[in-house]
C-alpha cells in the first residue's frame, strides 16, 4: 500500500510569526501520529521557510517551497534557486500550481525546466496538473492532463520519476468550496496512473503518490482518501489552521485504517 502524503500550501499567507505559530500548533496536534503511516509537508511563503524549518528540523514534518527558478544563480532579480531552497531546509517544492500557470505565465515547458532543476538539486517536486471548468465541460479533461504530463515530464527518467509526487487539482475546485466527487477525482487519478505506466514503467506508476487538491476539508477527506488511486492531498485554505489541517491528516489515517 502506498503511504499517503498530505501537503499544506499556505500560498501568500502569514508573516514569520504567524507561520511559526501555525507549524508549532500542527506539531502539537500531530503528537500521536506515526510518520510510518503518513507524510506531512508544509509549504510556507519564502520569507517563512527558514523560521519554519527551525521548528521542524528534528521533526518528521517536511518543508516545501511553493515555486523555484531553474538557474543555479545569477542576474535573475526576484528569483530563488533550488540550492537556496535546500539551504533553507526544503525537501520538496510545489511546481506548476494552477495559480502560477494562470497568473505568472507558467507553461509545460517552464514546468519541465523547474522539475529537472529540482531533481538535479535533490528537491522532491510536487507537480500540479488539472483542467479548467470550461475544459471539463467540453469533455477534454483527459487530453488536457495528458498534455500537461507529457510536456512537464519530457526527458525525465523512470528513476527520477520515483522522486515525484503528482497532484491532480481541478482548477474549478481550487478555493471555490466545490470539490470533485470522490469518483470524479479517482477517475482522473486512475487515468494519470495508467498514463505514467505507459510513459515510464508499471512499477513507477504503482508506487507513484498522486494527491488530490481542490477544497479538501476535514469533512470530505475520508471519502476522498478511501478511493484506490488517491494517495493524499494538497490542501490550500484548510491548511491555514492547525486544527483543520490536523483533522485532514486524521481523516486520511482513518481512511487508511491507521487511526
Ligand atoms: C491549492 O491551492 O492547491 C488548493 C487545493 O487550494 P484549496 O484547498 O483552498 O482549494
Amino acid at each position: 500500500m502506498r503511504k499517503p502524503i498530505i501537503a499544506g500550501n499556505w500560498k501568500m499567507h502569514k508573516t514569520v510569526a504567524e507561520s511559526v505559530e501555525l507549524v508549532n500548533g500542527l506539531k502539537a496536534s500531530l503528537g500521536n501520529v506515526s510518520p510510518q503511516d503518513i507524510g506531512v509537508v508544509v509549504a510556507p511563503v519564502y520569507t517563512s521557510l527558514y523560521p519554519v524549518y527551525e521548528v521542524i528540523r528534528d521533526h518528521w514534518i517536511k518543508l516545501s517551497a511553493q515555486n523555484l527558478f531553474w538557474e543555479e544563480k545569477g542576474a535573475y532579480t526576484g528569483e530563488i534557486s533550488p540550492a537556496m531552497l535546500k539551504d533553507c531546509g526544503c525537501s520538496y517544492c510545489i511546481i506548476g500550481h494552477s495559480e502560477r500557470r494562470q497568473y505568472f505565465g507558467e507553461t509545460d515547458e517552464s514546468v519541465n525546466k523547474k522539475i529537472r532543476a529540482a531533481l538535479h538539486f535533490g528537491l522532491l517536486p510536487i507537480v500540479c496538473v488539472g483542467e479548467s471548468l470550461e475544459q471539463r465541460e467540453k469533455g477534454t479533461t483527459f487530453q488536457v492532463i495528458e498534455k500537461q504530463i507529457r510536456g512537464g515530464f519530457t526527458d525525465i527518467s523512470p528513476l527520477q520519476m520515483q522522486k515525484v509526487i503528482l497532484a491532480y487539482e481541478p482548477i474549478w475546485a481550487i478555493g471555490t468550496g466545490r470539490t470533485a466527487t470522490p469518483e470524479q477525482a479517482n477517475e482522473v487519478h486512475a487515468f494519470i496512473r495508467n498514463l505514467i505506466s505507459q510513459i515510464f514503467e508499471p512499477q513507477t506508476s504503482d508506487e507513484l503518490c498522486i494527491q488530490y487538491g481542490g477544497s479538501v476539508k476535514p469533512d470530505n477527506t475520508e471519502s476522498l482518501m478511501k478511493q484506490p488511486d488517491i494517495d493524499g492531498a494538497l490542501v490550500g485554505g484548510a491548511s491555514l489552521k492547525a486544527d483543520s489541517f490536523a483533522s485532514i491528516v486524521m481523516g486520511t489515517l482513518q481512511a487508511y485504517g491507521k487511526a
